[in-house]
């Protein structure tokens, strides 16, 4: 109990701390934190170099195209591309910013299924040729605006299992799958590969499975009507280490790569991955500071603690208490359930109340708060001024 020093004890979170960060790492964040007004986010260029050797070992024959989505700093985004990989991107804003970048336009794809019209030929314009489509409407947006362009449809997965489900709004049925790539072509497009997503923090490896034999029944079906596709790609999913632990990647990959040989034999397509969290998530500490603590009435035993950082400032996958972020504080003392809430004016800035983080029973105002496993969908989905509070500051380690 009194060695909550090397211990993360948040609800049932109870690892090493050297399990999300090196002690020599630590130090260096803590002495960081003393001349640095928090919050702030601090990424380590070294953990994701290391996940993006880790995952092209581990699936040789594929293409990682990273999610840009997941944390679209110059820095990760300028390592990333020494390294050799290619980029998924959302929107035109993140095209151009990769662009800039120097980045050659062969190695991105649009991978968002809802775009507008003067964005498809924005794209096109800057010499984009691979865009995602899940939509009769959106492939005619492409036709008209990407003409001869190649392009993969996105097929509707399952997602249950993730902590983060992008199910429903993304993808189509098999049949209409089928459709649109025919229409694809007399479109004089280029049917070029099929897509999923599996969910993001996806904790079972077998709905890769799932998806990959229902891609490759389209592909040959397809096949014996005249149209031979090329890429399948695998979408993200990957989980990063929260608040259990998780299988390693190359346990992911053995599995994935089975699957591909099982349903495709030696006739192996160009393959894709689209990594956002496992490629960052590890590699990012978020400090923050203890605002306030309060009871609700004189005899509670619950105190509410609130953090300088919440849904608004980063925290958003916290929404329904999804993403369950390992959070340590350096005191010793007995852990106690606390209710942990986000500093702004919206009574939705509540983090963990139903799942009961315990932090020591010692803690006080202005004490450090170090939430790990916050390198992928934070900084990016941190709200510019939302009750006058600036976005999350990012600085590398
Ligand atoms: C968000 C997204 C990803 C990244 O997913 P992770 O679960 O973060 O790895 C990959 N591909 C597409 C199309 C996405 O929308």
């Amino acid at each position: 109990m009194e060695k909550s020093l090397n211990i993360i004890k948040s609800g049932n979170i109870n690892f090493p701390l050297e399990d999300y960060i090196s002690a020599e790492k630590f130090k260096k964040i803590k002495e960081f934190s003393k001349t640095h007004e928090t919050p702030f986010l601090i990424i380590d260029l070294e953990r994701i170099n290391e996940n993006y050797e880790e995952l092209s070992t581990n699936l040789p024959f594929a293409k990682i195209y990273y999610a840009v989505k997941s944390n679209s700093s110059i820095e990760v985004l300028s390592l990333l591309r020494n390294l050799g990989s290619s980029f998924d991107v959302a929107s035109i804003y993140e095209l151009d910013l990769v662009l800039s970048l120097g980045v050659s336009p062969s190695k991105i794809s649009y991978g968002n299924t809802i775009k507008k019209a003067t964005h498809v030929k924005h794209a096109y314009e800057k010499g984009i040729n691979l865009f995602a489509t899940d939509s009769i409407e959106d492939l005619i947006n492409i036709s008209k605006n990407a003409p001869g362009a190649k392009v993969f449809f996105r097929i509707l997965t399952d997602n249950s299992s993730a902590d983060w489900p992008l199910s429903k709004k993304f993808g189509t049925h098999l049949d209409l799958a089928y459709d649109l790539a025919v229409k694809a072509k007399e479109l004089g497009l280029i049917p070029y590969g099929m897509s999923f997503h599996v969910g993001s923090q996806q904790k079972d490896v077998g709905q890769w499975e799932d998806a990959i034999a229902k891609c490759s029944s389209i592909f040959k079906l397809l096949k014996e009507n005249g149209i031979e596709l090329k890429m399948i790609n695998l979408g993200g999913g990957f989980p990063s280490r929260y608040n259990y632990v998780i299988n390693k990647s190359s346990e992911y990959c053995t599995e994935i790569a089975k699957y591909l040989h099982d349903y495709f034999g030696k006739d192996l397509p160009e393959v894709i991955i689209e990594p956002g969290r496992s490629m960052v998530g590890n590699s990012g500490v978020i400090v923050s500071e203890i605002v306030l603590i309060s009871k609700k009435n004189k005899i509670d035993k619950l105190n509410w603690v609130y953090l300088d950082i919440g849904k608004f400032g980063g925290l958003i996958e916290t929404l329904d208490e999804s993403i369950k972020y390992p959070i340590f504080i350096e005191k010793k003392g007995t852990p106690r359930e606390v209710i942990l809430a986000g500093p702004t004016c919206d009574s939705m800035d509540i983090l963990y109340e139903n799942y009961k983080y315990k932090l020591p029973s010692t803690i006080k105002i202005k004490d450090k708060v170090y939430i790990f496993t916050t390198g992928a969908y934070t900084q990016s989905y941190s709200s510019i001024c939302f009750n006058g509070f600036p976005p999350l500051k990012s600085y590398i380690l």
